[in-house]
C-alpha cells in the first residue's frame, strides 16, 4: 500500500531471527518446566506461539491482543480451540526490544518460563540467534487520537507520538521503595539496556494468599524481587534503584507488542497492569479513527533522547 509520509527517509524493513534458538526454565505460576524454541519465520508471519506438546493443526496461538483470555497477574493468550499459554509478556517485550517481527515460538507446555524474572535472558537468546532483514517494510501501529481508560485509582492513556514512549507512575501505600516514576522513549535499543533487565516483583505479605490461589508456585528469590515494606529480601539487592517501575514499563512494552507490531504513541500509566494494557488495546481497535497501520520510518525507532524528563 502506498504511504505518503516523508519520502526522503527510508522505511525500516521487517526482521526475523538468523537461526533457531532455545532455552528452558520453569513457569513462575504453575511451577512446571518448559522448553522454548524460537524459529525464524517469513515476512508478514508475525509472532505466533505453538503448543508443541499438543498435536496440530489447532495448536497455534497468534500473539495478538484479541487472543488475550486472562490478565490476572500475567498475560495469557489462548486459541479458539481452548489452548492457552501464560506469562508471555516478558518474551514479547524482548522481541519488541530486539525489533523482531516474525518468529514462531514453540513451547512444550502452558506457561512461558520465568527465567530470572526479567526479559534479559530472552534478549540474550534473541541476540545470540542474530537477525535477518526481510524485503518487506515493517508495519507500525500509529496512534491517531488520544484514548484513555480508568479503573478506580488506575489510569492508562495513549496519545499520538513520533515513537513509543512510556511514562509510568507506580504507587504503593505499603512500600515507598517499590513506588516510583519513570518516563522512557523506547528508541535506540534503550529497552535492552535499561528496561529489559528489570525483574518482576512481589510483596512478602501476598505470597501465602497467592500460592493458596494457585499462583506463584514456581516463584523464588531466583526469579522475582520480594519486598517486605522498605526491605528487599534478595541477597544481591536491586539491579536499578527504580527496578520496580522499570519492570512495569517492561510489562507495558510486552503487552503492547500484542498490538501486532510496534506502537507509535505516548503511553501514560498510573498503577496500570496487564488488564488495563489489554483493555486499552481493545479500545484503540474498537474506536474508529484511533489508529492506522503505517510503514515504519527509520526515525521512529532511532531518535533521541532515550529518557524523557521524569
Ligand atoms: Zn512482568
Amino acid at each position: 500500500m502506498a504511504d505518503n509520509r516523508l519520502q526522503n527517509e527510508s522505511f525500516v524493513r521487517q526482521k526475523t531471527l538468523g537461526k533457531a534458538v532455545h532455552l528452558d526454565g520453569i513457569g513462575v505460576h504453575g511451577g512446571q518446566k518448559a522448553v522454548v524454541t524460537l524459529h525464524p519465520a517469513e515476512a508478514n508471519h508475525g509472532i505466533v506461539f505453538r503448543r508443541v506438546d499438543i498435536a496440530g493443526p489447532n495448536n497455534l496461538i497468534p500473539a495478538r491482543w484479541d487472543q488475550v483470555v486472562n490478565t490476572n497477574l500475567c498475560t495469557v493468550i489462548g486459541s479458539d480451540a481452548g489452548l492457552t499459554i501464560s506469562t508471555v509478556e516478558h518474551l514479547m517485550a524482548a522481541l519488541a526490544g530486539c525489533e523482531i517481527d516474525n518468529v514462531l515460538v514453540d513451547i512444550d507446555g502452558p506457561e512461558a518460563p520465568i527465567m530470572d524474572g526479567s526479559s534479559a535472558p530472552f534478549v540474550d537468546l534473541i541476540v545470540s540467534a542474530g537477525s535477518r532483514s526481510q524485503d518487506v517494510p515493517r508495519r507500525a501501529l500509529q496512534i491517531q487520537q488520544a484514548i484513555e481508560i480508568d479503573d478506580g485509582h488506575k489510569h492508562l492513556s495513549i496519545q499520538p507520538h513520533k515513537y513509543l514512549s512510556v511514562d509510568f507512575q507506580l504507587e504503593f501505600e505499603n512500600s515507598g521503595l517499590a513506588s516510583g516514576h519513570l518516563a522512557v522513549n523506547l528508541v535506540n535499543g534503550t529497552f535492552n539496556k535499561s528496561i529489559g533487565p528489570a525483574r518482576t516483583f512481589g510483596f512478602r505479605s501476598d505470597i501465602e494468599a497467592l500460592q493458596a490461589a494457585g499462583y506463584g508456585l514456581g516463584g523464588s528469590l531466583d526469579n522475582a524481587l520480594v519486598v517486605d515494606g522498605e526491605t528487599i529480601l534478595n541477597e544481591g539487592g536491586l539491579r536499578f534503584k527504580d527496578e520496580f517501575v522499570r519492570h512495569k514499563i517492561l510489562d507495558c512494552v510486552g503487552d503492547f507488542y500484542l498490538a501486532g507490531g510496534p506502537v507509535l504513541g505516548q503511553i501514560k500509566a498510573i498503577r496500570a497492569g496487564h488488564a488495563l494494557n489489554n483493555a486499552l488495546l481493545r479500545k484503540i481497535f474498537a474506536t474508529p479513527g484511533a489508529c492506522r497501520w503505517v510503514n515504519m520510518l527509520q526515525s521512529e525507532q532511532q531518535a533521541s533522547p532515550a529518557f524523557a524528563a521524569a
